[in-house]
Parts: structure tokens; C-alpha cells; sequence
């Protein structure tokens, strides 16, 4: 149950992704996530009939049913902190059509209006102000969102087993047209290599994600964890945007975890909008990695879990 739960977003998403390359070919990003919305939904006896930017202050998106007829309005946030968003809003929401609503129909209107309340408002998240259900919900139209917007596929074709510098990054994030929140959490989701990513504000950790060879390896972002003082980002840095092209290497013992400190190459960007800053750490492939194959520390699932670490506060692009 929870297989088919964690999986079918990604079908989902997978399944239109291979529609729009038939109809498409390869020059099919970024995705036009409107028009996909209403194409899809047009023949349903509840279509997506309006996509709209509104004042939605504490949301960032909603899907709304309409209240006179069969039919949906997405509505997204315009305020201009959430611009690099809206395409990932507008898939989010569309996601939660196509996996979540419950279709309506003449039927719902007998009385003139609708009766049920069945829409879906969407917030910056908290790993602690959801109810599971909600949280799990929130969790497919966001998996859906990414896997509609960033094939895995494709991502690979791009990144093809390079270091992750400022502009392969930058060429991701025009190509997706995403946020470097979500491109960079993408690629920490599927990379082979051993990276975390740690987005912070004020000297802390709010959230972070380390790619499955980093976990294995001991390498666990802990929502709260100070930045070290001799991290990038804590170098009294201002402006926005990368601190360098490229990676800077640092020396053992300025970043540790709980295996100890190693050297690690450090990207580092602050956030236009948001107050926060990204950090890429990453490290030599790992010497002993088979030997530490047996403890598995954490695994995916633990990840989610632990500590807050899944919700990021406010950039969870
Ligand atoms: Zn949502």
C-alpha cells in the first residue's frame, strides 16, 4: 500500500512525460505545465477550466472546484518571492488533480451549487503542521510536480556524471524552469555520488538531504546543525547568488558528521528572495563503501522522517 502510494506519483508523471516527448520530441522544456493541465483534462466531465495568479497570502497554491458547474481552478501565488515557483506550483496542483480530487459531476450541482467541500489549499510546509494523510498527499503532488518537470531521463542526460558546478546548475534550472531549491533536490534524490545539500538561514540548518551513498556513509543533515564557521556561506558573505563558479575544496574538519570530518568540495548560493542560503557538499566516492554496506543507517524512508528533516520552511523547491 505504501509501495503503490510512494510509486504511482511518479508513474503518473512519468506516463504524461512520455506523451509530451511523442507530441513534442526533444525540445519539449520547459514543460508547459498550463497547457499539458487544460489538454489533459479537457475531455473529463470536470476539466481544469482557469489557471490564475491571485493573492493568496500563507499559500502558495490552490486547486479549487468551481462552484456553479463540474470543473477546477488552479489558483497560484503571485507574489514575486514565489516566481521561481509557479511552474512547480501549477504541477503540484495539477498533480493533486490527477491523483487526488474527487471527480466531480452534474450530480454534485443538483441544488445549483456544490455541496461538498473538496478543494485543496497548499502552504509553504512544515515537517509538524500537516496530519499524515495530509502530509503524505502533499508529499505525491510534490513528487509528481518533480517527475513532471524534471525527468529522470533527461536530468541524467544533462548532468552526465559531472561535478555539480554554478552553471550546470544554472542550465538545470533554466532547461526545467525550477527553482535551484528543487533542481538541486532532485539531483541529490537520484545522484550516484556521494552530496548532501543543507539549506540554512541565521547560521542553521532548516533542512537538508544527502544522497543515498552520502547516507550510507554517515552523512546525515540535521535540521537545527550549526553551519560551521569556516563554511562558505558563514564567510560574512554578501549579495545573492553563488559564492563561486565552482567548487571550493575544504580541508578535514571544517564540515563533520557523524562518521567524523573528511574534505569536501563546497558550492554555496544565497537565495534572492528568501533569506536562505543552499549549500552542495561533495565528497570522494567512498573508499570502504562496501564495507558499510551491512549498517545502512538510514534508508530513503528514514530520511523522510527524521527530525523534520523532509519539510524544508520555506523554499521547498
Ligand atoms: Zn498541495
Amino acid at each position: 500500500m505504501v509501495e503503490e502510494r510512494r510509486t504511482s506519483p511518479q508513474r503518473e508523471a512519468n506516463r504524461l512525460s512520455t506523451m509530451l516527448r511523442h507530441v513534442l520530441g526533444e525540445d519539449r522544456f520547459p514543460v508547459d505545465v498550463e497547457a499539458l493541465a487544460r489538454e489533459v483534462s479537457k475531455n473529463n466531465e470536470d476539466p481544469i477550466e482557469k489557471i490564475v495568479g491571485g493573492d493568496l497570502p500563507g499559500f502558495e497554491g490552490m486547486l479549487r472546484p468551481h462552484g456553479k458547474r463540474p470543473g477546477w481552478h488552479i489558483v497560484y501565488n503571485d507574489d514575486p518571492r514565489y516566481g521561481g515557483r509557479v511552474r512547480f506550483t501549477i504541477a503540484h496542483e495539477f498533480g493533486h488533480y490527477q491523483l487526488h480530487r474527487s471527480a466531480l459531476s452534474a450530480g454534485d450541482y443538483v441544488t445549483g451549487v456544490l455541496q461538498k467541500n473538496c478543494g485543496f489549499e497548499c502552504k509553504p510546509l512544515r515537517s509538524n503542521a500537516w496530519r499524515e494523510t495530509e502530509r503524505l498527499r502533499e508529499e505525491q503532488a510534490d513528487t509528481f510536480a518533480s517527475f513532471l518537470l524534471m525527468p529522470l531521463d533527461d536530468y541524467r542526460k544533462q548532468v552526465d556524471g559531472q561535478e555539480m558546478t554554478a552553471n550546470l546548475l544554472n542550465h538545470i534550472t533554466d532547461r526545467y524552469g525550477v527553482s535551484l531549491t528543487a533542481a538541486c533536490r532532485k539531483w541529490i534524490d537520484f545522484t550516484e555520488k556521494r552530496a548532501a545539500m543543507i539549506v540554512a538561514r541565521d547560521g542553521f540548518a532548516l533542512w537538508g538531504r544527502a544522497s543515498k551513498s552520502a547516507l550510507k556513509s554517515g552523512v546525515f543533515v540535521r535540521s537545527g546543525m550549526t553551519m560551521p564557521d569556516n563554511a562558505l556561506i558563514s564567510q560574512g558573505l554578501r549579495g545573492t547568488g553563488f559564492t563561486s563558479e565552482v567548487p571550493v575544496s575544504q580541508p578535514a574538519g571544517i564540515w563533520s558528521f557523524s562518521r567524523g570530518s573528511e574534505p569536501v568540495r563546497e558550492l554555496a548560493m544565497i537565495s534572492e528572495f528568501l533569506d536562505i542560503s543552499i549549500t552542495i557538499l561533495q565528497f570522494d566516492a567512498h573508499a570502504k563503501s562496501t564495507d558499510l554496506e551491512e549498517e545502512e543507517p538510514w534508508d530513503a524512508f528514514d530520511q523522510f522522517n527524521a527530525g523534520g528533516q523532509f519539510r524544508p520552511d520555506f523554499d521547498r523547491r
